[in-house]
């Protein structure tokens, strides 16, 4: 198994050790017990608000103590991202690592460019508007959105939204997976706004994949390996906003010399890298305080009981 699998293996069965503590934690306090603790890895699925609270922060140093691991690792993503070209999305994102599965399974269609373009605005649009909304929303009114009733318990209605699917939630699921089958990387490429915002701070990176035009034998190995559908074998320095900074194209490079990361690093050395800064930056966050969120569970017991009355 290389490196980068391993990597995504143990980041998506964390995910799945999050998700079921957090099932067992409202099991917990819907059942009287009070003494168990949320699981603040949960709140990384809650982007939007952490989006809010990032500018919050930005606007007034306060850091939100409603889901402070949700800004926390908000902001650890964001480092990582610049930091290492998007890595956040070629080594920790488990939705993205399903869709890569997913699509190693099915067949392949390959688009050419402007189809690509075509089909990617919806994640760009979807951007613009959240990006948009959060940047006109003024410090009161994110402030009101952070003690609301709906913030307080996205989490669970996150949890609810897949495992008490409605019918629209699972015709939707079931056609990105069937889109996902036939089109590499659909969901990351066409729709996910949260790889738009980690490919901007990519742009910071140094670690940019570089073709050498002299020694490249066009065996056209590069660009079949990239999950993203990028003609690696046709670029000279890979810029598109869709690198996910994976380094696959590297491992399955023709000779030493045709692709390089940046100056010449070595791709499993920067993903070990990137597993020991996240680490350390989560666990930084863990000590420092950053992490635990100020909700008595008897608080969000409450607002659990009524949760289907609860909406934005
Ligand atoms: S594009 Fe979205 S779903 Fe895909 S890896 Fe990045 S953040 Fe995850
Ligand atoms: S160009 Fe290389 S590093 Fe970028 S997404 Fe494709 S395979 Fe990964």
């Amino acid at each position: 198994m290389k490196i980068r699998t391993l990597i995504q293996t143990l980041f998506l069965l964390c995910s799945l050790y999050i998700g079921v503590s957090f099932a067992h934690y409202l099991h917990s306090i819907m059942t009287g017990d009070m003494n168990v603790v949320k699981p603040g890895g949960v709140e990384a699925f809650l982007p939007i608000s952490a989006f809010m609270s990032f500018k919050y922060f930005l606007m007034t140093g306060v850091f939100d103590r409603v889901h402070p691991a949700g800004l926390s690792l908000f902001i650890i993503f964001l480092i990582i991202s610049a930091v290492f070209k998007r890595s956040f999305c070629g080594y920790v994102c488990p939705v993205g690592f399903v869709s890569e599965l997913i699509s190693k399974t099915g067949a392949k269609v390959r688009l050419n460019r402007y189809a690509g373009y075509i089909l990617s605005l919806p994640k760009y649009l979807l951007f613009i508007f959240f990006f948009a909304m959060i940047t006109m929303m003024s410090a009161g009114a994110i402030a009101a959105f952070q003690r609301s009733q709906y913030n307080m318990v996205a989490d669970a209605k996150m949890l609810y939204f897949f495992t008490r699917p409605t019918m629209t939630t699972a015709v939707v699921i079931g056609a990105i997976v069937l889109l996902t089958l036939v089109i590499k990387g659909f969901w990351c490429r066409f729709l996910c706004p949260y790889g738009v915002l980690q490919s901007i701070a990519g742009y910071l990176s140094p670690f940019y994949i570089k073709r050498h035009k002299e020694h490249c034998t066009n065996c056209g190995k590069c660009a079949k390996a990239c999950p993203m559908g990028i003609e690696v074998n046709k670029k000279g320095m890979v810029l598109s906003p869709d690198c996910i900074g994976c380094h696959d194209c590297v491992r399955v490079r023709d000779n030493d010399r045709c692709l390089t990361v940046g100056r010449g690093y070595r791709p499993d050395r920067l993903a070990v890298w990137i597993v020991c800064v996240l680490s350390v930056l989560v666990i930084f966050a863990m000590v420092a305080g950053f992490w635990d969120s100020s909700i008595k569970s008897a608080d969000y017991l409450r607002l659990l009981n009524g949760i289907d009355g609860i909406g934005h």
